[in-house]
């Protein structure tokens, strides 16, 4: 959309949609997402038509914002909610119980029994204690083991804290069936931004046996929750939602024939490119007269809504006025007075050499995982709490 005329016009953002464009004129004193609820429909009809008769459960978690949720609900969207405060959200805002699944592991007993009071009958579970916690106070719910993926394929895997194996997951069907609850399948999550579809095959066929086990058992299975996973562009090339979406149903078909029901969950693939965030330069400055690298510090850091660049393993992509000029290598970091605030320093970025403190940095593709990774709200539990003696 910009014109590269020679020393003609002004400099300006390179942007690629009307999202971009917005944010190279809005002006603001404080970091600022801005969000394209259009782009979340665009992104939810690409996904659905991707993955035909599978449910869509938004996972909350990744952008809770009201208006996404209200645009969410008018399409029909189901919701995976991490918390009560989560739960709560989709239900006030109009979604109905059936549409919502309590999908963390690790919930309160008094959460359980609220969600139940208020109509939810889907919850997770991936250990025996979780499974007597549901039965106590949500008697007779529809719960599915989630299963551990050992070796994510994911930019930002979720394994080791979530799921259990093979062995224990089949153990927890019959416990839950011990308990009075309806163990109807099995969830797990292959690891977010998984960048291709046919990475998720390895994942999908080591579940299929335990599919196939638990039938033997005689258990009646009809519910396969693939989570979430699908990616965002940070810059390596990705399919479409709707290929994307096709191509993991394909493998799902394949690997799980006649299951009857199907639920996905996507939340950085539904949001991510919907957003976009606005900051700028604080200071450039070096170590030393030969320090090898810049250090660009910004206006927004790892605490304040760039939590996923730890590890530096989702790489953000940075927009400024200048990009047409000379570039160089630069140490990336936030403004916060902690040294872990660094977003990039193994593999530097590359921004403008005349990149000075007051420019305006817009970086792409922020709606997930940012506003509540600012320390508030996270998950929609509510920040710590303070209490003074
Ligand atoms: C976070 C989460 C998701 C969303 O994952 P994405 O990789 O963002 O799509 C889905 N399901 C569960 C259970 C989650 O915890």
């Amino acid at each position: 959309m910009n014109m590269h005329v020679a020393g003609a016009v002004a400099p300006s953002f390179d942007v690629a949609n009307r999202l971009e464009a917005f944010a190279a004129d809005f002006e603001c004193d404080h970091p600022t997402l801005i969000l394209d609820i259009d782009r979340v429909e665009e992104q939810y009809r690409g996904l659905k038509a991707g993955l035909g008769r599978a449910h869509i459960h938004y996972a909350v978690k990744a952008n809770p914002q009201r208006e996404v949720l209200e645009r969410l609900i008018a399409l029909g969207s189901h919701f995976d909610a991490a918390s009560k405060g989560e739960v709560e959200l989709c239900l006030s805002l109009g979604a109905q119980p059936h549409q919502v699944s309590f999908g963390n592991t690790v919930k309160r007993a008094r959460d359980i029994a609220w969600a139940h009071e208020h109509g939810i009958t889907l919850f997770a579970v991936d250990s025996a204690e979780e499974i007597e916690k549901v039965a106590e106070n949500a008697p007779g719910a529809e719960v599915y083991v989630r299963l551990i993926v050992e070796m994510s394929p994911g930019d930002w895997p979720l394994s080791r804290k979530f799921g259990c194996d093979h062995d224990m997951a089949l153990e927890l069907l019959d416990h839950a069936r011990e308990h009075g609850l309806k163990p109807v399948g099995f969830s797990f999550h292959v690891g977010s931004q998984t960048r291709r579809a046919e990475m998720w095959e390895p994942v999908l066929k080591v579940f299929s046996r335990t599919w196939a086990a638990a039938l033997e058992n005689g258990h009646d299975l009809s519910l396969l929750n693939i989570g979430g996973g699908f990616p965002a562009f940070y810059g390596e090339p990705i399919e479409a939602p709707a290929a994307y979406a096709a191509g993991v149903m394909e493998l799902v078909e394949s690997y799980f024939p006649n299951v009857p029901r199907v639920m996905a969950e996507p939340g950085r693939g539904m949001v991510a490119e919907a957003g976009v965030i606005v900051a700028e330069v604080m200071l450039v400055s070096r170590k030393s007269d030969r320090d090898m690298h810049r250090w660009v510090y910004l206006s927004i850091g790892r605490f304040s809504g760039l939590a996923e660049a730890e590890g530096e393993a989702i790489r953000y992509q940075f927009l400024t006025e200048k990009d047409g000029e000379a570039m160089g290598p630069c140490i990336l970091a936030g403004p916060s007075c902690d040294s872990a605030d660094v977003l990039y320093e193994k593999r530097p970025v590359m921004l403008p050499t005349s990149l000075k403190s007051g420019d305006k940095v817009l970086i792409r593709n922020c709606g997930a995982y940012t506003t509540t990774y600012s320390s508030v709200c996270f998950n929609g539990f509510p920040p710590l709490g303070v209490h003074i003696l």
